[in-house]
């Protein structure tokens, strides 16, 4: 069996939809890509499929009737385009689904939800009973109390985090571009149909959009491969302005960019700690500790850490850096920084190596 007709037995999709994909030039719903999209949908689910989507466009569906031509920069005023936003496409999705009698639910969620573990479990347990009765959950960043430090920061993240959450079988994010190229915007631009690894070759390749709609590009949806394909879960980037491409990449033709899902993926416990977490503080480590740390399976001692960044209690999920304070590893950590501060030293470690995720 190639890589691509693995993907026609996943049973589990998450489907992102970006704004670029939902809405028009006039800033509203874009009905007849949507009307092709949630007929592809419905018919996976007829096949037996779980679908999750995860929907942009309220703030693009909003400012059309705010007559805003450009993104709006104050907060206040992208959070008031969200609700009128979110509202708009949601009827949309209600009219669209209910011709094939598919009920659908609204959940919203803001990082905030995902990072305490008894809203995560509720998050998890709500979606798997929607499934389990035939829904499709459509999911968005809820806009209109999302501040800055409770931000998901865009939905290609979110769809990552949900994805693996559940766990999902296949992520995929539509967008208006057929996938990650080479050498773009150039005559000799080449699509990339597959990604074993993602390295720094791979990394640079995604520049940020300069779209008006668009919120982080190909950056963010690297970002998001990190999450998927460290959770065990391939990743499809392709291009949803095409008609049928949804049941073509559930058909395993090679359209779009296919992340590969690394086989020495993290349990869910590890997942939860590099992924759903905003580090409270950072600890930096000498090159003899991050050497250590790095090969696997040690813990950090205290005699290892130069110095620390932030404040943070016992039990919150730190960030390891080298001496250049460059990041490589997140852990819980057993002891707060005001203790540390004090040089209260603690008699075994400061993280344990159980509790450490090595990025
Ligand atoms: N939550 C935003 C919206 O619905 C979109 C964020 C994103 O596209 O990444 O407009």
């Amino acid at each position: 069996m190639n890589k691509r007709s693995a993907l026609t037995k996943a049973s589990r999709i998450v489907i992102k939809l970006g704004t670029g994909i939902l809405t028009n030039t006039d800033k509203r719903p874009h009905l007849p890509r949507m009307t092709h999209l949630i007929r592809q949908i419905c018919e996976l689910r007829e096949r037996g499929k779980e679908i999750i989507l995860v929907s942009s466009g309220a703030v693009g569906a909003g400012r059309g009737v705010l007559g805003f031509d450009k993104k709006p920069k104050s907060l206040a005023d992208l959070q008031a385009c969200a609700a009128i936003g979110q509202l708009r496409l949601m009827s949309t999705y209600e009219n669209l689904f209910s011709i094939y009698n598919q009920n659908i639910a609204q959940i919203l969620l803001t990082h905030d939800d995902l990072e305490d573990h008894d809203r995560y479990l509720n998050a998890r347990s709500s979606l798997l009973s929607l499934l389990k009765h035939r829904i499709i959950p459509i999911i968005n960043e809820n806009d209109v109390v999302s501040v800055e430090e409770l931000k998901f920061g865009d939905n290609d993240r979110l769809s990552a985090l949900v994805a693996a959450l559940l766990p999902a079988d296949l992520l995929i994010l539509l967008t208006t571009v057929d996938g990650l190229m080479e050498n773009f915007g150039t005559p000799e631009q080449k699509i990339i149909h597959t990604v074993e690894q993602i390295d720094s070759q791979i990394s640079q390749l995604a520049n940020g959009t300069h779209s008006d709609t668009a919120v982080g590009g190909m950056k963010t949806k690297i970002l998001a491969a990190e999450i998927a394909v460290h959770s065990g879960i391939p990743m499809l980037i392709a291009n949803g302005t095409h008609k049928e491409i949804l049941c073509d990449l559930l058909a395993g033709k090679e359209i779009g960019t296919l992340f590969r899902p690394d086989k020495n993926y993290l349990p869910a416990r590890k997942r939860r700690i590099a992924f759903f977490h905003h580090p409270r503080g950072s600890i930096i480590v000498d090159p003899g500790a991050c050497k250590a740390l790095r090969s696997g399976g040690a813990s950090l001692l205290f005699p290892g850490i130069l110095s620390i960044q932030g404040n943070f209690e016992e039990g919150d999920v730190v960030s390891v850096c080298d001496a250049d304070e460059r990041e490589f590893a997140r852990g819980i950590i057993k002891i707060s920084s005001q203790d540390l501060h004090s040089h209260t030293i603690p008699e075994d470690d400061v993280i344990h190596c159980n509790d450490l995720v090595i990025l």
